[in-house]
C-alpha cells in the first residue's frame, strides 16, 4: 500500500534516515521499534507526506503519487503525534470540535467512538486539568475524527504508566475490531509491542536492520530458546545430559535451572527430559522475546 524505496533524509550533516526500504501492507499493524533518535518519527513524517525525503521514493498503491493522490491519501490517514499542544482552557469536547473544523469534518460522525475513548464527564472538563493518560486519549480521539483507514501513532504510550498503556492498547484493539484499519506505530518500549503487532521493523541509526513477524525475526536470527526447569537442587547429571543435547548457559535462579536451547534441538531436549521425569517438577521452553531480538540485530 505504502512503500518507501531507498529513502534518505539528511538534516544538515546528520543522516536521519539511511537507505530505508519498507513496504506497509493494507490491514496490518506494523511496529517501528528503535531507541530515541533512531529515525522513527522522521520515517512516520515521510509516510505522512509532512517531511520530504532528501532522496528516494515514496510509492502509494504501487505508483509515485500525484498531488491529488497525496491529498486523497492524507484524507484517509489519522495521525497521533508524539507531542501535541492543546489549549488548556478548552474542554475536551471543545478541543475535538476545533480539530474537526481544522480537518474539515464534523464530530457527529465519530461521536460514539470519541465517547468510547473519553467519557462524557471527562469531555466536559478543561484539558488543563487532564492527566497524561487523558491527554493521550484526547490525542488519539483527534486522530480518529476523519474515520481514517490508516492510523499512524508516534510513541502513543510514552509517559503513560503500565495501566495507562494497557488501557490505550485496549482502545486500539476495539478500533481494529470495528473496521479494517492499517496501523503504524512507533515505540521504544519493546515488551508492549510483542503481542500488539503483526510485523515489527527494527530501526537503529536511521536504517531498518530487520523487519518481519516476531517469529520470522527470531528464526532468521537463530536465537536460542529459553529452557526453564523447576528443580529442587543443583543436578550435575542432568546438566551433563543437557550439554550433550547442545544446551548451553546453564545456571540456577529462584528454584529453576535456566539455560539456552538451539531451536532445532527443542524436541530432542523435551523427549530426553521426559525419560528423566523424576529429577524435576516442571519444564517450560520459551521463545525469545522482542528485547532479545532487538539486541540480537546489528
Ligand atoms: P526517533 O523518533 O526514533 O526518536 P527522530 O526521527 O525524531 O528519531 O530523529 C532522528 C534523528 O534526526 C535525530 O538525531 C534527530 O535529532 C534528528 N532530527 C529529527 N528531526 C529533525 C529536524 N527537524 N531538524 C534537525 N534534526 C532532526
Amino acid at each position: 500500500m505504502i512503500e518507501l524505496k531507498d529513502v534518505n533524509k539528511v538534516y544538515g550533516n546528520l543522516k536521519a534516515l539511511d537507505s530505508v526500504n519498507l513496504h506497509i501492507r493494507k490491514g496490518e499493524v506494523l511496529g517501528l521499534v528503535g531507541p530515541n533518535g533512531a529515525g522513527k518519527s522522521t520515517m512516520l513524517k515521510i509516510i505522512l507526506g509532512i517531511a520530504k525525503p532528501t532522496s528516494g521514493t515514496v510509492l502509494i498503491n504501487g505508483k509515485v503519487p500525484s498531488e491529488k493522490d497525496w491529498r486523497e491519501f492524507k484524507a484517509s490517514v489519522g495521525y497521533m503525534p508524539e507531542r501535541v499542544a492543546f489549549y488548556d482552557n478548552l474542554t475536551g469536547m471543545e478541543t475535538l470540535k476545533l480539530f474537526a473544523r481544522i480537518k474539515g469534518t464534523k464530530i457527529d460522525r465519530m461521536i460514539n467512538m470519541v465517547k468510547r475513548i473519553l467519557s462524557e464527564d471527562i469531555l466536559k472538563r478543561k484539558v488543563g486539568g487532564y492527566s497524561k493518560g487523558m491527554r493521550q486519549r484526547l490525542n488519539l480521539a483527534q486522530a480518529l475524527l476523519n474515520d481514517p483507514d490508516i492510523l499512524i501513532l508516534d510513541e502513543p504510550t510514552s509517559g503513560l504508566d503500565p495501566v495507562g498503556s494497557r488501557e490505550f492498547y485496549h482502545i486500539l484493539k476495539d478500533i481494529e475490531e470495528r473496521k479494517e484499519i492499517t496501523v503504524i506505530l512507533s515505540s521504544h518500549i519493546l515488551a508492549e509491542l510483542e503481542d500488539k503487532t503483526d510485523r515489527i521493523a527494527i530501526i537503529k541509526n536511521g536504517s531498518i536492520k530487520a523487519a518481519g513477524s516476531l517469529k520470522e525475526l527470531y528464526r532468521r536470527l537463530k536465537l536460542p530458546l529459553k529452557l526453564q526447569i523447576t528443580i529442587k537442587d543443583k543436578d550435575e547429571v542432568l546438566e551433563g545430559m543437557l550439554r550433550g543435547l547442545g544446551v548451553s548457559d546453564i545456571g540456577y535462579r529462584n528454584g529453576y535451572l535456566i539455560a539456552s536451547v538451539p531451536s532445532e534441538n527443542k524436541l530432542r531436549v523435551l523427549s530426553a527430559m521426559l525419560q528423566e521425569k523424576e529429577r524435576f517438577q516442571d519444564i517450560t521452553i520459551k521463545e525469545p522475546n522482542l528485547e532479545e531480538v532487538f539486541f540480537g540485530v546489528h
